[in-house]
């Protein structure tokens, strides 16, 4: 059930007043205009990490929220960074993941207890933060430190972040060692975490924005202190939960949203935040299909278009005040890896075109042949220092959407309106610069030659998308039913690729012993923050590409697994950070009594890929932005759908070696 609907349902029956008190048994409390205390944040961090209830998670929050909003408002972006783990907006690209070593030392100096004993303590508890936590409770001190305040830790946090340079080693130590000094009871367990990049306690992103949108409507009633029924607060609860999220996903920026929340809850939020070129919004996804008769399902009777569906990098390209920038699918921003992206560009604006975004791929192109190249050429590039006059592969644009144009969003507007704006301001260049491909089809056949022709134009597939009325529109962050992929490889049977983080390694044996010969491969669960163990990966491999990954991951080996790996019984030789994102396909799926992804999901056993193959690296993809369970496990159960079957676990198999087959 939508959490929403059950805070609304339970909760708003007991009126508003209720949530500007204390959380029953709280000892964390503080006064109205005083900064919040650490410890308060620390203390609902901790309920929330005690329960898997999604309704109880939501209400400590928005408890918590509330009493921000109506006490301290101008601490609340900072409660909310530290909720979600982050310093800063996403495309700003700071970020703490501060490794296990330095954090050692810092526990160390801080505590006074030494590293050799911290890394017992951590092989027994597998948790840093609750070394520090442990090592903090039996130090004695001989005066109580003076009370974190939110302000505080978020401050270091980011002044952490921040610090570059020659002695940056030593004066991160040194301000975690400073932090951790005057920690009292739990702070310690998760000012580790966060600086771990992981606070790991089952919060999601989104559940903050829901409970974030409560809090403001709660908040707003206790100060008005006027009897409402609880129908009404339940409908305004629903619609500010909503706004919020639309919102932030056109501009995903904390410190630009929370303002005019405050100020006028989500009617004025919505009013003053726009998309705004410079702010990359969480592009639109699509449905996987696995045949074109599914494609027919959806749009058969409705007006609908087929693109190219090109195999290179997103790019979401924006431009204001005469500066064009290029951020990727994850909102990194491409700017500088791009330089030939951006001076292409600049030639096909028309003059009419004061300020866009504009929704785009970028391909690897040969200038010689005038084709498109594999997407590989391209992510060989470097992403830092490229200059235009050594760049050999090029990159050619292929635009498909345009979301605002000249001070205005597009995204209420349907298709067919936004590809005729896009198509009459900007002037397609030969070899640089060209609108995606595009066929408005009505029938199987047509839909099968289209597919054959982007295939031999050395596309993926199509994208087939709604062109008019209200499911044409652009949904920013939304994997939409209104774009379906349909990918050569879907209709040989295999289905969706995969992409999976790179958590543990396997030596080679025989002629590979100076490399990894497999790899243990994890898909994401947003809901434990943990990565789950589905595969393991070794047959495929040229020799050149095991060096090669082991040039790139042998630096990333780390001694023990990390808490938040859910192996299952998979046992790696080796494990890694998880940074590396892989593409993979995979003759099936199967239940596993090995392998931990989706677990809970369809039964207590997880799911693993049998015969997985390597694609490609996807370095546009963060390891938490891989596949995650829920996708898992819709694809394990479309699999059983399609073969017929009702039964669970038809297939064996699945064991740790399962991972290799016939590739
Ligand atoms: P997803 O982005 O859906 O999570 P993914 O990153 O693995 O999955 P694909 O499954 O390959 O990507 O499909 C979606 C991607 O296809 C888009 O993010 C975009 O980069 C690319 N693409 C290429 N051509 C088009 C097009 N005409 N319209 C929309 N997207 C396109």
């Amino acid at each position: 059930m939508h959490m929403g609907s059950r805070i609304t349902a339970e909760t708003s029956a007991c009126s508003a007043e209720i949530f500007t008190k204390k959380v029953a048994g709280s000892s964390k409390d503080w006064k109205a205009g005083e900064p919040v205390p650490y410890a308060a944040l620390a203390e609902v961090f901790e309920r929330i990490d005690s329960t898997t209830k999604r309704l109880e998670i939501a209400e400590y929050l928005t408890t918590f929220l509330t009493n921000v909003i109506t006490r301290t408002p101008g601490d609340l972006v900072k409660v909310i960074y530290l909720c979600i783990n982050r310093i800063a907006p996403d495309y700003e690209g700071l970020e703490l993941g501060i490794g296990e070593g330095m954090l050692k030392k810092a526990i160390a100096q801080a505590t006074g207890v030494n590293v050799n004993h911290i890394n017992a303590e951590y092989k027994k508890a597998g948790d840093l933060g609750l070394v520090a936590m442990n090592s903090r409770a039996t130090q004695a001190t001989l005066f109580k430190p003076k009370a974190l305040t939110v302000n505080h830790v978020f401050n270091k946090l980011r002044e952490i972040a921040k610090t570059t340079g020659a002695s940056s080693q030593t004066k991160k130590v040194g301000s975690i060692n400073g932090l951790l000094a005057a920690c009292q009871g739990q702070e310690a367990k998760f000012i580790i975490r966060s600086c771990e990049g992981k606070l790991r306690i089952g919060l999601a992103e989104q559940t903050v924005l829901g409970s974030l949108a409560h809090a403001t409507v709660y908040a707003r009633h206790a100060q008005e202190s006027k009897k409402v029924s609880s129908d009404r607060i339940a409908k305004e609860l629903e619609e500010a939960s909503k706004t919020l999220k639309t919102v932030f996903s056109e501009c995903p920026n904390y410190d630009l949203v929370i303002p005019p929340l405050l100020e006028g809850g989500t009617e004025l939020l919505r009013e003053k935040i726009r998309i705004t070129p410079g702010i990359p919004l969480k592009p639109m996804l699509a449905k996987p299909t696995k045949a074109i008769s599914e494609v027919l399902d959806r749009f058969e009777g409705k007006k609908f278009t087929c693109e190219y569906k090109y195999d290179g990098e997103r790019a979401q390209v924006h431009f204001a005040d005469g500066k064009l920038s290029v951020f990727s699918r994850n909102s990194e921003d491409m700017s500088v890896k791009y330089p030939d992206l951006i001076e292409h560009m600049q030639k096909c604006i028309k003059p009419n075109t004061q300020s866009f975004v504009l929704d785009a791929e970028a391909v690897a192109w040969d200038k010689d042949e005038h084709k498109i190249l594999p997407f590989q050429e391209l992510s060989k590039r470097k992403r830092k220092d490229v200059k235009a006059e050594d760049i050999k592969v090029k990159v050619h644009i292929f635009a498909f959407d345009l979301l605002y144009l000249n001070g205005e969003s597009l995204l209420k507007k349907d298709l067919e309106h936004r590809r005729e704006l896009l198509r009459e301001h900007f002037t397609p260049v030969e070899g640089q610069f060209a609108f995606a491909k595009s066929r408005d089809i009505y029938a199987v056949e047509e839909i099968q030659a289209f597919l054959d022709e982007s295939i031999q134009d050395s596309c993926e597939g199509l994208m087939v998308k709604m062109m008019e009325g209200d499911d044409a529109t652009y949904e920013p962050s939304r994997r939409s039913l209104n774009w379906l992929k349909l990918k050569k490889d879907y209709l040989a049977g295999v289905g969706d690729s995969f992409d999976l983080v790179v958590i543990g390694g396997y030596h080679g044996r025989g002629k590979r012993t100076s490399v990894y010969g497999a790899f243990l491969l994890a898909c994401y669960d947003p809901e434990s923050e943990s990565y789950q163990a589905i595969t393991k990966i070794g047959t495929g491999f040229s020799e050149e590409m095991l060096e090669s990954h082991y040039k790139f991951l042998h630096p990333l080996e780390i001694p023990n697994k990390k808490p938040y790996y859910d192996l299952g019984d998979a046992k790696p030789d080796v494990f890694f950070e998880p940074k590396v994102v892989w593409e993979v396909l995979a003759a099936d799926l199967s239940l596993s009594p090995v392998y931990s992804a989706a677990k809970g999901l369809i039964e207590t056993r997880g799911v693993s890929l049998r015969f997985p193959r390597f694609i490609r690296i996807r370095d546009d993809k963060d390891p938490d932005d891989a596949s995650n369970s829920e996708f898992v496990a819709e694809a394990y159960q479309r699999q059983v759908v399609a073969s017929g079957g009702g039964g669970k676990g038809k297939k064996k198999g699945g064991g740790e070696d399962g991972g290799d087959g016939f590739w």
